[in-house]
């Protein structure tokens, strides 16, 4: 087993720290981490923000612990050598299609959500969100018409082999959970979402055990305000993943505690935070390095297939929390290191 370790720019560096001491007090037999260079650290050693050596570790790796990219001196470079483009050229040179965003709201953090504390307590979902297709990546331009009128326009379209993976993407998560899946889409008035309808079915089959149902993307926004608790896990295409998982993340609280999965075909797959590298508290060792703690679960989970040590990572954080180890993020005063500590002596 390896876990290529890409630390980052920012508060990268200082949460992936206290996410490898995790992992390492696991002890799990057999595991190497291997770091590589990535972002505006990237470019300032080696004159691109994702060399080639950090690809090959990438693809030499069963996983991959990604900290965060970005870095204001990096603001007038051209657009192929900033640092975001890192974590673009990785999606792409990895093939990472789907993106999973757990949303949960930790006991004892209720108060964080916008939310009725009653309401928020029931929320333990996840959404899968397609990440390679859809109205981003189609024929789009702005062109003149006959009268002399500008129009925008962008293509929605998903073929059929891309639906049908990102739908066992969704399915093999909901196996690892409640197994129930909601597929999200607009089939009511868009033909890519009757299609998309049609293949999440299809693909249904094969998943005897997940109970599936479907849902409008205009429903689903509400029901997760209205009842976020009759969600397991949500699949949906890329534009409206973007926007329902940036809601549910609200809806839960602090940006400190979220973590992300980007997969790709088979087991391998990418881990971040969801936050990106807050030079606004780099190097003050105050950042909370929970979520990039809670994104290393997901990787043993989804990508070494380690459900026992992920879920025990995820009662050590929720404990910590428990016993009021708060970040500033979450109005309290713990650092980095200390809920580092915190989390490694409730493994
Ligand atoms: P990027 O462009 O890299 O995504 P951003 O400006 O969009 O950066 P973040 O870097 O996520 O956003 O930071 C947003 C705010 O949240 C900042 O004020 C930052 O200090 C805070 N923040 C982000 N991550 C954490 C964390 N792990 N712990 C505490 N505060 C955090
Ligand atoms: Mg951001």
């Amino acid at each position: 087993m390896r876990i290529a370790v890409f630390a980052g720019d920012g508060i990268g560096p200082e949460v992936t720290e206290q996410a490898v001491r995790v992992l390492e007090k696991l002890g799990l037999p057999g595991l190497e981490l291997v770091e590589g260079d990535v972002g505006g650290m990237a470019y300032r050693k080696h004159g691109h923000p994702l060399p080639q050596a950090t690809l090959d570790i990438a693809r030499g790796a069963d996983a991959i612990l990604f900290g965060a990219v970005g870095d204001f001196s990096c603001d007038n470079l051209e657009r192929h050598l900033r640092p975001e483009q890192a974590i673009l050229g990785l999606r792409k040179e990895l093939g990472l299609f789907a993106n999973l965003r757990p949303a949960r709201v930790f006991p004892g953090l209720e108060h964080l959500t916008t939310l009725r504390r009653e309401v928020a307590e029931t929320i333990d979902l996840l959404i899968v969100r397609e990440l390679n297709g859809d109205v981003y990546f189609g024929e789009k331009g702005i062109r003149t018409l006959p009268d002399g009128r500008r129009q925008g326009w962008d293509m929605m379209s998903y073929a059929e082999d891309e639906v049908r993976r990102i739908a066992r993407a969704g399915f093999d998560a909901a196996m690892t959970r409640g197994r129930r899946l909601c597929s999200v889409d607009k089939a009511n008035v868009l033909e890519t979402s009757q299609l998309w309808r049609d293949v999440v079915i299809e693909v249904s089959a094969e998943y005897p055990e997940v109970e599936l149902s479907h849902m409008y993307v205009d429903n689903a926004a509400m029901q997760l305000v209205k009842n976020p608790g009759q969600f397991d896990v949500i699949v949906t295409g890329n534009l409206f993943g973007d926007i329902l998982s940036d809601q549910a993340s609200m809806c839960v609280g602090s940006i400190g505690l979220l973590a992300s999965a980007s997969l790709a075909e088979g087991s391998f797959g990418l881990y971040e935070p969801i936050h990106g590298s807050a030079p606004d508290i780099a190097g003050k060792g105050l950042a909370n390095p929970m979520a990039t703690i809670l994104s290393a679960a997901m990787l043993l989970r989804h990508s070494l297939g380690m459900e026992a040590e992920a879920a025990r990572i995820e009662a050590a954080v929720a404990r910590a929390l428990a016993d009021g180890i708060n970040g500033g993020d979450l109005g309290g005063s713990a650092g980095t290191r200390e809920i580092g500590d915190a989390v490694v002596e409730r493994l």
